[in-house]
């Protein structure tokens, strides 16, 4: 169990797929423990963020970790199963971007995922608005997605300290 440094944008490792999890074992118990600390870290240090994939620890495979007030859980190879027609606009960051700026993206406003939780067990759940965009987000990354690539305009960028002058 450790805190890990966090892949930044540019590092191609970010760009990679990830494999899908088949083994429920200890090693994966290991990878998802190492998600939250860092996770638990960056939200000290950065007093924002709310979900990490392994990719960004430099792990190509598909575990999400999602550290919300009220829950804080794994996702093993989650997929969006379904996706509303009505889209929102959501100013975007991410930890690989050290939440240095935002952008503007459209994102689905409500997704149904289906997923494994640690010990393999299938699960499905319908999310909306702020949860919808953040599994957007995270399920991205297994893909080697970044939020800068739904940029559609690129004057819908903007630095942290502005956003929170304007946004918050
Ligand atoms: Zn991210």
């Amino acid at each position: 169990m450790a805190v890990k440094g966090i892949l930044l944008l540019g590092n191609p490792i970010l760009r990679e797929k990830s494999e899908d999890i088949t083994v429920f074992n200890n090693e994966l118990i290991n990878l998802i423990n190492d998600l939250k600390d860092t996770i638990t870290d960056f939200q000290q240090r950065k007093k924002i963020g709310r979900g990490i994939a392994a990719p960004q620890i430099g792990i190509l495979k598909k575990v999400i970790f999602l550290s919300l007030p009220n829950r804080s859980f794994a996702l093993l190879n989650p997929e969006i199963i379904w996706q509303s027609e009505e889209k929102i606009d959501v100013w975007d960051s991410c930890f690989s971007f050290d939440v240095a700026f935002f952008v503007k993206t459209k994102r689905f406003k409500s997704i149904e995922i289906k997923y494994q939780n640690e010990i393999g067990e299938s699960k499905k759940e319908m999310l909306k608005d702020d949860l919808s965009e953040l599994l957007q987000h995270e399920i991205d990354h297994l893909y080697g997605v970044l939020a800068t690539d739904h940029l559609k305009n690129n004057k819908d960028i903007i630095l942290r300290e502005e956003f929170e002058k304007r946004y918050t």
